[in-house]
């Protein structure tokens, strides 16, 4: 441990999912004295940012959520097969509630830089407002689709009615029978064109590519459901921990060409049913992110239903994707049928592009201008390390992040990069690509125990440049086994003009990385250098 005196032992940065957990088990089972720092004026991350109409998680209720607390687990009950969004940030605060950990929280502060001193081995953190605080640990839990993505369309500024990002929704803003368009059709962008085409007077959405989506089968659950899932919690825990996308579902192990026609085209079918796009993605076969063959025939299933659910053909064809299906698998309850209703239109911006936006709405190459009353930017996030490169962090020798990740975002394990000493990044670049509490989890219980054994051993900890480039060339080398770099999505960083496209996810599935971890704890945090700290400033 630094012999610097410092305001605290830890600060941590950020407070969805990551940043909550972290605060608890830094304070609560390593007893330092940790300050945790959030900008917005509420707790909850993503969900306290995404209000918009329709938002919800996409893994099942009973798997996104916490395991730490097994009296919680008992307790926080669920009534639909997905959580919606404002449920989700009441559990959060009931978290917060329920580990007393207000008390260490300050909110309503942007963290905009941070220094780490060589000569105290010690870390200074520096608002928005100028104050600063320093820590010998600094946990960044900033989220990896937290900073927005706004386009840079000519004219956006003097759009007249309300121009508004899903992750910026305020909470006064109605749609009721308003003229709305939005821009983007991802996993958001599907989520609110669903709840808007219910809401809107008249809906038009603007498409750049066309989205495969497969019913969410999403519906009432039981209170019996629940009380089974309660029961069999540690072995369901178990199950997600040991698989590979952490869904609570049983992956498939049967190759897709290895069955007749007829048998894929009644598994397709059993998991259209079923609903979830992991499932329809990693339930059915195991070959679909990695075999064009098989993802063919995924992608052939998708566009016959869009075909058949689509009265108008063009419409059907705007909607039919072309590309792999390798993208992040998306799902939606309705969502192609919602095209076959009056109130909605669909244009092809890729046929059509947008030329500019003026105070009236959205004016296309065709001469058109689609009037509106509110256009929406569902347009995503600058992914993964988006918010760091917001901030001025500085590591040793006075070197930035911006200029260590100059070529793109790399770490060692998604939580650590060589010259940025006791810090540790949750989600951070190359980490799990899956149900993303769980890796939460993980990553956030591997740092408590790095830094407890930090603390013990009196020691700075910090990753060699070499063992970051071996997991750079692991995570590349898994991530070119798959399809997945055969689309253009924010999974690479391809969704940002001028982002270098880079791989960013690990997507070596999440029981294979938390053996890793565990093997890496072992073996005296492998990777990790110690040295005993500087004396105090
Ligand atoms: P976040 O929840 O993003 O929290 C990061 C926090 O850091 C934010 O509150 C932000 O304000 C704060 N912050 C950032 N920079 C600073 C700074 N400089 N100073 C102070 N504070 C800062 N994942 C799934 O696995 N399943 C799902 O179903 C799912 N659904 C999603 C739906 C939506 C609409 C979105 C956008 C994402 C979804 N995700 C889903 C991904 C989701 O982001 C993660 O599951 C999880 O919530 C991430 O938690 P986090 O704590 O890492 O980050
Ligand atoms: P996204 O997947 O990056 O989608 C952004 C959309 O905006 C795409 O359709 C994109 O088109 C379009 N777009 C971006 N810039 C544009 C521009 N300049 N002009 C026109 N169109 C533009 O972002 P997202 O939908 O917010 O989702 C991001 C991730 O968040 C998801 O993959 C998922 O992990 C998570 N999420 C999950 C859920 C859920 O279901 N639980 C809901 C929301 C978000 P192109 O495709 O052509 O680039």
């Amino acid at each position: 441990m630094s012999t610097a005196s410092t305001d605290y032992d830890a600060i941590v940065i950020g407070l969805g999912f990551a940043g909550i957990y972290q605060l608890h088990t830094l304070r609560d089972e390593l007893g330092l004295k940790v300050r945790a720092f959030e900008k917005g004026s509420g707790i909850g991350g993503t969900w306290f940012w995404n209000r918009y109409p329709g938002a919800m998680s996409d893994t099942e209720s009973p798997f996104y959520r916490y395991s730490f607390d097994k009296e919680l687990l008992d307790e926080w009950s669920w009534s639909r097969k997905y959580i919606d969004q404002p449920d989700i940030l009441e559990y959060l605060e009931a978290v917060v509630d329920r580990h007393d950990l207000r008390r260490d929280i300050q909110l309503d502060t942007e963290i905009t830089a941070m220094t780490f001193d060589e000569a105290s081995d010690t870390w200074t953190v520096t608002s928005s407002t100028g104050q600063s605080w320093t820590a010998r640990y600094v946990v960044t839990a900033l989220g990896l689709l937290a900073a927005v993505n706004k386009p840079d369309i000519p004219g956006i500024d003097t759009f007249a009615g309300d121009l508004v990002h899903t992750a910026q929704w305020p909470a006064d803003l109605s749609l009721d029978g308003k003229r709305v368009g939005v821009i983007g059709t991802g996993s958001t962008g599907t989520q609110f064109i669903v709840a808007a085409s219910k809401l809107a007077g008249h809906l038009t959405v603007f498409q750049r590519s066309a989205q495969y989506s497969v019913p969410s089968g999403n519906g009432p659950t039981t209170a019996e459901e629940v009380a089974q899932v309660k029961a069999r919690y540690p072995e369901i825990w178990e199950q997600v921990r040991g698989s590979s996308v952490a869904f609570g579902f049983e992956e498939s192990t049967t190759p897709t060409m290895s069955v007749s026609a007829e048998e894929r085209e009644e598994i397709f079918e059993k998991a259209w049913e079923r609903g979830n796009g992991f499932y329809f993605m990693f339930g059915t076969f195991s070959d679909i992110a990695t075999d064009p063959d098989a993802n063919e025939a995924a992608a052939a299933f998708i566009r016959k239903k869009i075909s058949e659910v689509v009265d108008d053909p063009e419409t059907a064809r705007l909607l039919t994707p072309t590309q792999p299906y390798a993208k992040r698998p998306l799902c939606n309850l309705g969502y192609y049928e919602l095209y076959n209703q009056d109130n909605v239109d669909l244009v092809s911006i890729k046929e059509n592009p947008i030329v500019e936006i003026v105070p009236q709405g959205v004016k296309t190459a065709d001469g058109v201008v689609h009037e509106l009353d509110v256009l929406v930017l569902a347009t995503g996030f600058d992914a993964v390390d988006g918010n760091y490169r917001r901030m001025d962090i500085r590591g040793r020798d006075g070197i930035s992040i911006d200029e260590h990740w100059a070529d793109a975002p790399t770490s060692y394990l998604g939580l650590s990069t060589a010259g940025f000493p006791n810090l540790f990044m949750i989600l951070g670049p190359n980490g799990p690509f899956t149900n993303l509490v769980p890796s939460i989890e993980v990553q956030v219980e591997f740092v408590t125990k790095l830094v407890r054994s930090a603390q013990e051993r009196g020691a700075v900890v910090e990753v060699t440049q070499e063992v970051e480039d071996a997991w750079t060339e692991e995570c590349a080398s898994i991530a070119n086994m798959t399809l997945f770099p055969k689309t253009d999505s924010w999974i690479f960083g391809a969704n940002i003009p001028g982002k270098k496209h880079s791989v960013l996810f690990y997507l070596g599935g999440m029981s294979a990385y938390r053996d890793l971890l565990a093997e890496v704890e072992e073996q005296g945090f492998r990777g990790y250098t110690a040295r005993t700290p500087s004396a105090a400033a």
